[in-house]
């Protein structure tokens, strides 16, 4: 092991340590009450985690996205609502540390870091989300900035975050990025999403009514928004990836204890040979999904066609591990494991989103192929 994997190792210890004391006993009633976890923003403060993926010139810590991918798949082992809570500002705010000016940079970064403010990223509409290049939100050029108009569907964190990164049509085909503040006027949220799963991570629309963004809120060159957020799902699909694995891991934690000691026919479960069958090939889904999705992590920094398609891979791996050992865990428990009093239901409704959002696993297979008859079609 390198230096740097033993003290990531050692990172994931305090991690794991805090999720399951601070985090692991609200999971339950927040999904149950659709609450958001604000127990567990708390605690992310006690490692510093919200600023973790920001650079430390802007209060962050500066780590590597191994490092981040690490800490999701630990918190979404509890609680998969809080460890979006933690991830969606990290999505949304990479264009700007990407592109964004100093001074936009040193207004919004530091708070977020410090966990003081929350920020959404703001893409899909309801025209949809596969197709994002056909986008309605329109920014129109007025004086001193932007006029936004159109609606965002499905926004996380809407309502409680402080900033809204926007991707908005700049011209036929140029899109910007643009900073949104809670305060702005002509900017509200629709009515609290009722879910399937993910019930205490909050999701909204965005309603953009002749909002007005200063020249000094919009990011970089307002005619590559589209680029800068493609950049974006490159780096943020690994953490969606690793959301998806935690799930599974604690759905299989969950699955091994319980057939360990439930006893039917005179013996425990995990005595019966199907059951461990089961069991192994749940473990062996698991990690070659932490295998693809590290390996993914570590050269997603390269954004070339091969590191995307690596990225893509990952998404599709462990959000498809992640439905299958959830079901596996329910099916393991038998009837309890169709009732809310056992973790293993809330862990398999939280699976589904995961093979849906940051690009639908179809889109990531298309991704993929793209990459696999590149020198064909090029
Ligand atoms: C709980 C939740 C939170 C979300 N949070 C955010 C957020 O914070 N910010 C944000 O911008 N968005 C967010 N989304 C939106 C999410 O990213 C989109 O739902 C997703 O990208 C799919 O878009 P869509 O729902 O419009 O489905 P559509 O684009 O209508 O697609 C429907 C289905 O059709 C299939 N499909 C689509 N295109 C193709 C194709 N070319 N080939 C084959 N099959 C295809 C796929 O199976 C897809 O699931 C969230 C969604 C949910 C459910």
């Amino acid at each position: 092991m390198s230096d740097a994997d033993l003290l990531r190792a050692e990172f994931a210890e305090n991690v794991r340590r805090l999720a399951d004391k601070k985090i692991a006993p609200f999971a339950a009633s927040c999904d149950e009450n659709a609450e958001f976890p604000a127990h567990s923003v708390e605690a992310f403060r006690e490692l510093d985690l919200a600023g973790l993926a920001f650079p430390e010139h802007l209060g962050g810590s500066g780590a590597d996205l191994p490092t981040q991918v690490m800490v999701i798949e630990e918190i979404a082992r509890v609680c998969a609502a809080s460890a979006s809570v933690l991830l969606t500002p990290w999505a949304a705010l990479t264009p700007l540390i990407v592109h964004g000016s100093d001074d936009l940079n040193h207004r919004i970064v530091p708070d977020v870091a410090a966990g003081r403010a929350l920020a959404s990223f703001c893409l899909t509409e309801p025209g949809g989300g596969s197709d994002l290049a056909a986008l309605k939100t329109r920014a129109t050029r007025v004086s001193g900035g932007w006029r936004l108009g159109g609606t965002k569907r499905f926004i996380s964190n809407a309502g409680h975050s402080t900033w809204y990164s926007v991707l908005a049509r700049t011209g036929d085909d140029a899109y910007g990025v643009f900073f949104v503040h809670r305060d702005d006027e002509g900017l509200s949220f629709g009515k609290h999403e009722r879910k399937m799963g993910m019930r205490g991570f909050p999701t909204a629309d965005l309603y953009l009514d002749g909002c007005f963004v200063p020249d000094d809120r919009a990011v970089g060159d307002t005619a590559r928004g589209y680029h800068y957020m493609m950049d974006t799902l490159t780096y943020t699909r690994p953490l969606v990836a690793a959301h998806a694995l935690g799930i599974a891991q604690g759905a299989y934690e969950h699955a091994v204890a319980y057939t360990a000691g439930r006893e039917q026919f005179g013996k425990p479960l995990s005595r019966f040979q199907l059951v461990r069958a089961m069991v192994a090939d749940m473990k062996t889904q698991l990690e070659a999904a932490r295998a693809l999705l590290y390996r993914a992590a570590d050269t997603a920094v390269d954004n070339t066609s091969r590191s995307r398609a690596m990225v893509s891979m990952a998404k599709l791996f462990c959000t498809d591990t992640a439905m299958s050992v959830t079901t596996t865990a329910v099916q393991l428990h038998g009837g309890n494991g169709y009732m809310s009093d056992y973790p293993v239901e809330r862990m398999m409704r939280d699976a589904k989103v995961t093979q849906i959002w940051e690009g639908a696993n179809e889109i990531q297979k298309m991704l993929i192929a793209k990459d696999a008859f590149a020198e064909f079609e090029s």
